[in-house]
Formats: structure tokens, sequence, C-alpha cells
């Protein structure tokens, strides 16, 4: 008997009428003799409600509050699940975080998986019954509820699914899988079968936001294949494992996109050791994080600094910037808020050389100017004007001809 785990996202069950379809597709893996553990996220907006709600009557919700909260939101989802399978004729039993034995440390809010417990669950599906968990959520080892940070629900399912041993971790959503770029974008934007776990980090963090990038993480770590693929088309989906094939013809896997980016650069900055330390220290301190940062060799013993932040931190930023620029006589500092990103993302890059140039060739002949280069070994990404990353991605889409399988 094989053991699967699956995990509906919030608009999968985001109404009466998705809860009873996603239940008859759990129905529909049970009849086939599978044992079957399902994880699933709040309904459609539930946890922005919640929050919205809190802060309706306090300006600073304490954290174990909120992830009391919180946590309700999939245990709503779950008890509705395990009801419509109940009324399809199956037994099923909803389990909370804590009932499923996800023990975590007590960082509220963001909590670590510390281990699960399997037994309740392994108890359960000996009963032949379907065990719906609710996402997201654990507890610690004083009982406090707490909650794995937005999109957390990914994260449960996958460490779920190495816990149980199960062949793969099933994720269901609204999209069909992974595809070589947003087709909202791009309308011949092709899925992928497959796509290695560290193409599909550089793609989520770069925009393709399938899924959450901690519960890849987790899956790499552990070896655990995890398809996402549509909850109401049937679909091969997309399957993100450690063997995706390197030999492809095609050595770009998809063309990432993001847009809300801001950039700060300071100019004439000191050229001595420590002022690199002090800026970026005092940044963190207040809590905005940096992504990209580029500095420039230095003439005369001056350089430039130049780093980008999301675009709501840009003020905050550039208060901070000024400050430290004061303190450590370096010239004039400027913000620009509309920019964007665009990245060429595929393992088979690494190894063959070209795809910078061919990146630049193309974004060059569509007159799109490039303000700041960044690579990775798997990833070339640049920063453009954010009205073009429209323009960017099919250009770049049709230049390593990705709508060709
Ligand atoms: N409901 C939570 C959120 O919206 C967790 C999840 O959906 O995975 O962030
Ligand atoms: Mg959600």
């Amino acid at each position: 008997m094989t053991l699967l785990v699956q995990k509906y996202g919030g608009s999968s069950v985001a109404d009466a009428d998705k809860i009873k379809q996603v239940a008859h597709h759990l129905a529909q893996a049970h009849k086939e003799g599978n044992q079957v553990v399902a994880v699933v996220s709040a309904m459609g907006d539930t946890t922005d409600e919640l929050i919205a709600l809190a802060r309706q009557v306090s300006r600073h919700p304490p954290e174990r509050e909120m992830d009391m909260l919180l946590s309700t939101g999939e245990i709503v989802a779950c008890t509705l699940v395990a009801m419509a399978l109940r009324d399809q004729g199956l037994e099923a039993i909803s389990l909370s975080g804590a009932q499923a034995g996800i023990r975590t440390d007590a960082g509220h809010s963001r909590a670590r998986i510390l281990g699960v417990d399997t037994q309740r669950i392994h108890q359960e599906l000996e009963q032949g019954r379907v065990v719906i968990v609710a996402g997201f959520q654990g507890v610690t080892e004083d009982m406090d509820i707490t909650t794995l940070g937005r999109g957390g629900s990914d994260t449960t399912a996958v460490a779920l699914a190495i816990a149980l041993k199960a062949q793969r971790c099933e994720v269901y959503t609204d999209v069909e899988g992974v595809y070589t770029a947003d087709p909202r974008i791009e309308p011949r934007a092709r899925r992928l079968d497959e796509v290695s776990y560290e193409e599909m980090l550089e793609m989520a963090s770069y925009g393709a936001r399938v899924m959450h990038n901690r519960a890849v993480e987790l899956g790499w770590v552990y070896e655990m294949p995890i398809l996402v693929a549509s909850t109401f088309r049937s679909g091969p989906g997309t399957l993100i494992h450690g063997g995706a094939n390197m030999e492809v013809r095609n050595k770009v896997r998809g063309i990432a996109h993001e847009v809300d980016v801001a950039k700060v650069t300071l100019r004439g900055v000191p050229d001595r050791p420590g002022i690199a330390a002090t800026l970026f220290q005092t940044l963190s301190q207040a809590g905005i994080s940096v992504d990209t940062i580029v500095q420039n060799a230095s003439v005369e013993r001056l350089t430039d600094l130049t780093f980008t932040v999301s675009r709501d931190h840009l003020e905050k930023a550039l208060e901070m910037t000024k400050k430290v620029a004061k303190q450590i006589g370096a010239g004039d500092c400027l913000g620009d808020a509309t920019l964007g990103k665009v990245s060429i993302v595929g393992a088979g890059m690494q190894t063959a050389p070209g795809y910078a140039a061919r990146m630049f060739q193309a974004l060059y002949q569509e007159g799109i100017n490039i303000e700041l280069i960044t690579t990775s070994e798997i990833r070339i990404t640049c920063l453009i004007d954010e009205k073009r990353v429209p323009d960017a991605v099919r250009v770049l889409h049709k230049a390593f001809e990705l709508e060709q399988a």
C-alpha cells in the first residue's frame, strides 16, 4: 500500500464547493488503495483577514496570541474537509498540527520544525482513515501553538512526507505546475515536466512563486521529490526533484521576474575596511533586508556602493543610508523606486559559456537598458526599468527558445 501526502492550498479550499471537490480528490486516492494524509491551508484569504482583525483590536498583538489566532484558519479548513469526506462515505479525521505531532521551537510566527511524532497519524491510517492535518502550525514543548511563517503549509506537507517516508509530496494548487515563464506575461510559456530543487529555489525567489522556498529547501535536504499540480484540472504537473535531467537540449530552464524593486546608490564612499560592515549592520538592525549589493572598484580610494531593497523599504533604507553617509564622510545618496528584475535560470548553464552574452544581446535588441547585473552559478539576473519587465520576459523566452520542448 502506498502512503500519499497531498497538500491543498488556500485557493483550493476557498469555499464549500471547492472543499467538496478536494474531498472527492482525496476519496479517489483512497479508493485506489492508498493511505492518504492531506495537509490543508486556511480557506482563501482567511489568514490575511485574521491578521487585519487582530490589528483592529491591538496595535501590537502579542506573537503568542497571533499564532493561536492564525492557527485557527487551518483548523477550520481541515475539519470541513474531514466532514466532506465523511459525507462521501469515507472514514476521515482532522488533526491540528499539535495532534499530528508536529513539534517546533518557540519562534512564534516563524517557528522551525524540530521533529514529527508520527504515532497518531499512523494509528489513524491503520484504522483505514484519511487523515487531514492543519498546515502551517505546530506546538512547542510547553504546549504553546506556533506557526511556521506565511505559506508554511507547504513546509508542513514536505516535513510530513519525510517523517512518514512517503515516496513523494504532492502539492495541489491553482496552477498546473512550474512554467518556463509567467503565463500571464508570456502566453507561450510551457509547463515543465521537471525541475531541480536548486532551479526551483532560484525561480521562486525571483518571482515564480508557486511554492514556498523553505519547503523546497527541506525537500532538497531530505531528497523528497515534490509534485506540483492543479487541484481542479487533471494533468501531469511538474516534479521538483534531484535528478532533473541536466543533459536537456535547453540549458536555460526558465525566465523568472520580479517587480517592486528599489535601488539605493551611495556615492563617494571612502575605501577602507569597516565601511560596508557599518552600513549593512545599520540596515539590518532597522529590519531592512538587502538583496543585491554591488561595490565598484575604487578610483582614488573612493567607490560607489549600490544595493537593492523591496520598494516598501526604500524610504527607510534611504534615511538610514544618509545617516551612515554623514558618519563615514561619503557623498550623496540616491534612490530609485522603479526597478524590476529579470533572470534566466538553469542548472545546465554552469557548464556552458555564452548565456550572459545572449541575454544581454536580446535585451539590447529590445532597447532595454541594464542597470545592474548579478549572477549565481545557475542564474543571471538583470535589473531593468520596471515598465520593461514584461517585454524582457517575452524577448528572453524567445531568445532561449523556451516555447519548444
Ligand atoms: N494560511 C497561511 C498563509 O496564508 C499558510 C499557508 O497558506 O500555507 O500564509
Ligand atoms: Mg494561504
